[in-house]
């Protein structure tokens, strides 16, 4: 028998299967998508095996090292998924592995000295761990010269280790091991005799938690020593949600939209077809119980559900709600979680003892079998698309597993991305709409406010009169608001009052953004840093100041100006902590504060009935970014932050400031008119031959010489030009919106087309070219085929 495997080595040359004997021993325990050591060239590293092979190999094949894996953590469809992804997303085999499989199981490197015979004296022995290897690392140095005799005579080797990095934790337990009757009659002691009933109720009990009721090891050890009890290794799974409780949460009886909506899914559901739905319903209408529901007849089946919510909207709130409906059947990824954390989850699903996942975009990998739907909510999020290498969107994936799983798909949101409104329009997709909130509360009322009027009546502050009077009226009703910060597009600067001086990052084309809990001066792209400057280097003028205003200047604006205030910020300063999130929240639900200040990170999910009053202080800041869709993202954003408010009996309201107001994306988020807003976008899309009408293709290419990257710059339009059909267009070469980044010039070439059917092979062309031309000297082409952010 021999193997088809996929290296751990990151390198085009090597993407593809190479293959392996496999020894004797293992013929009985190997499977598909295990993890094996593999010798490679001189090294030893990690492999996937891919296929089995029954029969001899036509060429002698050197053989498998050591499988790693008990259960393989690949599965057939898994495998597959990453065969397409290899094709279709110019990505190597093995990165696209990588993405899939939880940061726990990726193999870890280490050089070792490893023990290879028995005949050596026990002090030297003493030196290896159980399995004979002893980290070179860890060596003193008189340990490395005690044992070079015996490397010079091969008893001991030079060697490298494959590793996982996390594993699995072990915990001591206790577990009956006789008849329970008998065991009872032997013990005397009540404590003995309570200790044996317990053991037998739970089956097993780690020697923890005995400890916790107070079991002393003598008692344990007392009973053990009988043969009554047995003490064992079990798996220790880590539950990140152990200590809460959840409460258990009934079916809502369905209003009319959402029970239309979930009659069209649960069809697609029992007759295993491979639909998508676009669930178009606005915030608060009830799509989650909708998909609640339908997950809850998947389950009934005898299937698995998958759910994809953008990270920042997998609050506390919403893994409750799933917790609380589904119990211990539900698995939750995140990246507020550990890598152990992750890996115990990702084993439960794999195992099948969870059945549901929520999670952010990577958790589309889970490894479930019998899929029976799968679901992404918020769906026009740009963070769906990872924005690295392997680029990858998570719609994409969910679409290719539920045709490989014969499963609907059902895409939710308020504000659906033009591409996927547009498949629906033209029933690609087919749209169900919720018009009305589940509860039957009146959206709430958008004011928009223009801050140019505020300027030209005297007004400089953050705060407009109608906002201010609105937040003084709601801290003395004991009512709660939420003010939102656009931090996109909005980042601290200094500028010099005299002369218009900006400090600039020397290696970047782009300002210094300003910090004020490090007061200094940070480059986003590269991480260059700088002390603040106090005097202008241009000029001299001390007039030289930080402008723009974060999320704590507010704060302290806020103190300034409202008696009786009492803020919770959100950004990132305050919630890099694990936990606080969700620590900040419970606060704010608990009426710890009247007001929730926060970043994009409040956008959403939030459901706290006290909120009557959302105030949206800059509403403007993301127009001016050079991207097709700045208005779609400002519609979305202003449209999600206006659903926070009056999600219960008390009315909500809304203010918008800007010096936009008569933008279409303000008017139409005002109105709460999405149609309106489509229509008018997508003629701008139309007329710029952007999508829905067109696909595009981002190549983006960068080396240290100008000279260079305008020279292939031009092969690279050739190339493009030889391959393309007349009914495309190829803009460029032109410079990046940020042209240098890390002392790298930075290009851009981009591609506009409907329909190509050679594209994929000219780029998979490029990316090999230019994957030599890196290894040489630099030169980086990085191709992003429907890119979600242009610059
Ligand atoms: P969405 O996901 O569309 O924003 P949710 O599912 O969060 O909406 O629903 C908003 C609120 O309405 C939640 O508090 C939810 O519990 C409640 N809700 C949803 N459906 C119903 C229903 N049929 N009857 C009563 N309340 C409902
Ligand atoms: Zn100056
Ligand atoms: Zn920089």
């Amino acid at each position: 028998m021999y193997a088809k495997v996929v290296v751990d080595v990151n390198a085009k040359r090597v993407d593809k299967l190479f293959d392996y004997a496999v020894p004797g021993e293992l013929e009985a325990v190997i499977a598909v998508g295990m993890r094996v050591v593999v010798p490679f060239g001189p090294r030893k590293i990690q492999g996937y095996i891919i296929e089995l092979v029954t029969g001899e190999s036509a060429k002698p094949l050197k053989a498998i090292h050591c499988i790693q894996d008990v259960t393989p953590e690949l599965n057939a469809e898994l495998i597959e998924l990453s065969a397409w992804m290899q094709e279709t997303h110019i990505a190597k085999r093995i990165a696209v592995l990588d993405v899939m499989l939880p940061n726990a199981v990726k193999g870890k490197y280490q050089k070792v000295y490893r023990l290879m015979a028995d005949d050596i004296p026990n002090e030297v022995k003493q030196l290896f761990n159980k399995q004979g290897i002893r980290k070179i690392g860890d060596c003193a140095l008189e340990e490395v010269m005690t044992l070079e005799p015996f490397i010079a005579t091969g008893q001991v080797i030079e060697d490298i280790d494959v590793s996982q990095q996390q594993r699995i934790k072990m915990q001591k337990a206790v577990t009956l091991s006789g008849d329970i009757d008998r065991a009872l009659a032997m013990l005397r002691t009540d404590k003995q005799k309570s200790l044996v009933e317990l053991v037998a109720d739970r089956r097993t009990i780690t020697l923890k938690e005995l400890k916790e009721m107070d079991y002393s090891a003598a008692v344990i050890n007392g009973v053990v020593s009988k043969g009554i009890l047995k003490k064992i290794e079990i798996e220790e799974t880590r539950d990140p949600y152990k200590d809460r409780v959840f409460f258990a949460d009934d079916r809502k009886v369905l209003r009319p939209e959402q029970e239309a909506a979930y009659h069209a899914i649960k069809a697609a559901v029992d007759a295993e077809r491979n639909d998508v739905f676009l669930l178009h319903g606005i915030t608060g209408s009830g799509k989650t119980e909708v998909y609640l529901q339908a997950i809850s007849d998947v389950l009934d089946k005898g299937m698995t559900a998958l759910m994809l919510v953008p990270e920042i909207a997998l609050t506390p709130q919403m893994v409750e709600r799933f917790k609380a409906r589904f119990g211990d059947e539900v698995a939750v990824l995140h990246s507020g979680l550990s890598a152990g954390e992750r890996y115990d989850e990702w084993r439960k699903i794999r195992s099948g003892e969870a059945r549901v996942s929520v999670g952010a975009r990577s958790s589309i990998f889970a490894p479930f079998t019998n899929l029976g739907l799968i679901i992404i909510d918020e769906e026009h999020e740009a963070s769906y698309k990872q924005a690295d290498y392997p680029r990858y969107h998570a719609r994409d994936i969910a679409q290719w597993r539920a045709a490989y799983n014969h499963c609907p798909v059902i895409l939710g949101s308020a504000t659906p991305s033009l591409e996927s409104y547009a498949r629906a329009e033209k029933g690609v997709y087919t749209l169900l709409t919720i018009k009305e909130r589940a509860n039957q509360f009146p959206v709430p009322s958008v004011e928009v406010i223009n801050m140019r009027d505020e300027l030209a009546a005297g007004n400089r502050s953050m705060f407009s009169e109608t906002l201010t009077a609105a937040i003084n009226d709601r801290i003395q009703k004991g009512e709660q608001i939420v003010l939102f910060l656009n931090r996109r597009g909005h980042a601290q600067f200094m500028l010099c009052r005299d002369c218009g001086y900006v400090p600039q990052c020397p290696n970047c084309d782009i300002s210094l953004t300003y910090h004020k809990v490090t007061d200094d001066l940070k480059c986003h792209y590269c991480g260059y840093k700088e002390p603040k400057v106090l005097t202008c280097p241009n000029c001299d003028s001390d007039h030289i100041r930080e402008m723009g205003v974060g999320t704590q200047k507010v704060e302290e604006l806020i103190y300034q100006h409202f008696d009786g205030a009492k803020v919770i910020r959100m950004d990132n300063d305050t919630t890099s902590r694990k936990g606080a999130h969700e620590r900040l929240l419970t606060q704010f639900k608990n009426g710890e504060a009247n007001i929730l200040l926060g970043t994009q990170m409040i956008a959403k999910g939030l459901d706290f009935p006290n909120i009557t009053l959302v105030g949206v202080l800059n509403a403007d800041t993301m127009l001016n970014l050079p991207d097709f869709r700045s208005a779609e993202r400002t519609y979305q954003l202003l449209t999600q932050v206006a659903g926070r408010a009056g999600r219960a009996e008390k009315e909500g309201h809304v203010i918008i400031q800007t010096y936009n107001p008569d933008h279409y994306a303000i008017e139409h988020a005002k109105n709460n008119d999405f149609s309106g807003f489509y229509t008018q976008e997508m003629q701008f899309r139309k007329v710029g031959k952007y999508p829905p009408y067109f696909y595009l293709v981002n190549l983006v290419f960068s080396h240290s010489e100008m000279k260079r990257v305008l020279l292939e710059s031009r092969h690279i339009h050739d190339v493009l030009l030889q391959h393309l059909t007349p009914g495309s267009f190829v803009l460029g070469p032109a410079p990046c919106a940020i042209g240098r980044i890390n002392n790298q010039y930075r290009f851009q070439i981009i591609i506009k087309f409907k329909a190509e059917p050679e594209l994929l092979k000219a780029l998979t062309y490029l990316d090999d070219y230019y994957y030599e031309q890196f290894v040489k000297d630099k030169f980086s082409l990085s191709i992003d085929i429907n890119p979600q952010t242009m610059m």
